[in-house]
């Protein structure tokens, strides 16, 4: 049992980041994992932060959607929690997964802002709806993770609405994020890279970290500061541009991931490239066969997303995601292409990339659980 809840936790760990382009919703993980009245269990509970991502993942109908969580630094040492938990939470801090902070305070809303983010959360945020006017003027941009029939369900119990709904990046939160920051602690997990480097900067965690990925400031007087360290960031000049682009398969997104102007992605089977975007959990055989071990290669040069087709069988642009086969444009091996803003690269009937907020889901929906390998005695729900 033991073995079967690590990797629960493996999985959840997939769905933690604090990356601003790939995060759909922020919570509060200290608030999360005491959501009791989910499971009737224990009264602290890392694995209800899988339901609770479950139940995202349900609700935006999108499978690997990940969850920027901000976390207590009191949570790393919580005896309520079993000492694995606390070990993978220091571990994902450690990673720069989960921001960790002294006083999370109002941190959760200011991501919220910043980054146009739905909050999980059943807190009413009575004295802060001045400061943030949206938790109350945007329907679902707070929405309360509750008990449901078949895991937690989302109810909105501040501005309205029945679902988590994003909104826009403020634009203090725009200004931010276009740039990138460094932190002068050395080996910062969210904002590393800057801190001196020298001959331990791959050893310092978060020093490899892209800038494109890196977390929004927090603003503390309106400085730039290290919501961990609460030392003022230096400006590290532009962040690289980035766009998102999703995976969809038979019909649902996947996943998404992010292309910025480092570095070329490769999606295929099984890519040997780092950072490459592996396909093949998600193919039938025959898709198997067709779709090579590194099929399509995206390249972002000056705002432009170029496709260039490294496979053995070649693939097809569907132009503005269009199903009709008399308007599939064929791309031979080794040729490139722009890829028009709607426009989707299909590698095989049906597995498609595209730019994550131009492809439609379709197809009826069901999520992978990250909860897939979870004891029952885990999954128990109260009775009613
Ligand atoms: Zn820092």
């Amino acid at each position: 049992m033991r073995f079967e809840i690590s990797k629960v936790l493996d999985a959840i760990e997939g769905r933690v980041c604090t990356d601003p382009s790939l995060a759909r919703a922020v919570l509060d993980l200290a608030e999360i994992i005491r959501y009791q009245d989910i499971d009737g269990g224990r009264p602290a509970s890392l694995l209800r932060l899988g339901m609770v991502i479950d139940a995202l993942s349900r609700e935006l109908e999108e499978d690997s959607v990940q969850v920027y969580a901000v976390v207590h630094r009191a949570l790393l040492s919580d005896a309520d929690l079993t000492s694995n938990e606390r070990m993978v939470v220091r571990r994902w801090a450690d990673d720069g997964l989960v921001e960790v902070l002294d006083n999370p305070g109002d941190r959760m809303l200011e991501v919220a802002d910043l980054l146009g983010l739905p909050v999980l959360s059943r807190v009413r945020f009575d004295g802060l709806r001045g400061r943030f006017p949206w938790l109350v003027e945007q329907p679902g941009r707070v929405v309360a993770p509750v008990p449901g029939a078949g895991g937690p369900v989302f109810i909105a119990h501040v501005g309205g609405g029945h679902a988590p709904v994003a909104g826009k990046r403020s634009p203090t939160g725009a200004k931010l994020l276009a740039r990138q920051w460094r932190c002068p602690e050395s080996g910062c997990a969210l904002f590393g890279g800057g801190g001196g480097g020298g001959a331990f900067a791959d050893l310092a965690g978060g020093a490899d970290r892209s800038p494109a990925a890196q977390p929004p400031p927090s603003l503390r007087n309106g400085v730039p500061t290290c919501p961990r360290h609460g030392a003022r960031l230096g400006d590290g000049g532009p962040r690289p541009r980035a766009e998102v682009l999703a995976v969809r398969v038979g019909g649902l997104v996947r996943r998404r991931f992010v292309l910025s102007e480092e570095q070329p992605v490769v999606a295929g089977r099984a890519p040997e490239q780092d950072g490459g975007i592996m396909l093949g959990q998600w193919l039938n055989d025959e898709a198997r066969r067709w779709i090579s071990r590194g099929h399509v290669r995206f390249e972002l040069r000056v705002g432009e997303v170029i496709v260039t087709d490294v496979s053995t069988n070649g693939s097809g642009i569907r132009p503005a995601g269009s199903m009709n086969e008399a308007d599939r444009i064929p791309l031979a091996p080794q040729q490139s292409r722009v890829l028009g803003e709607n426009d989707m690269i299909e590698l095989y009937p049906g597995v498609q990339i595209g730019r994550a907020e131009e492809l439609p889901t379709g197809a009826p929906f069901t999520p992978t659980s990250v909860m897939a390998e979870a004891p029952t005695m885990a999954m128990r729900l109260p009775r009613p």
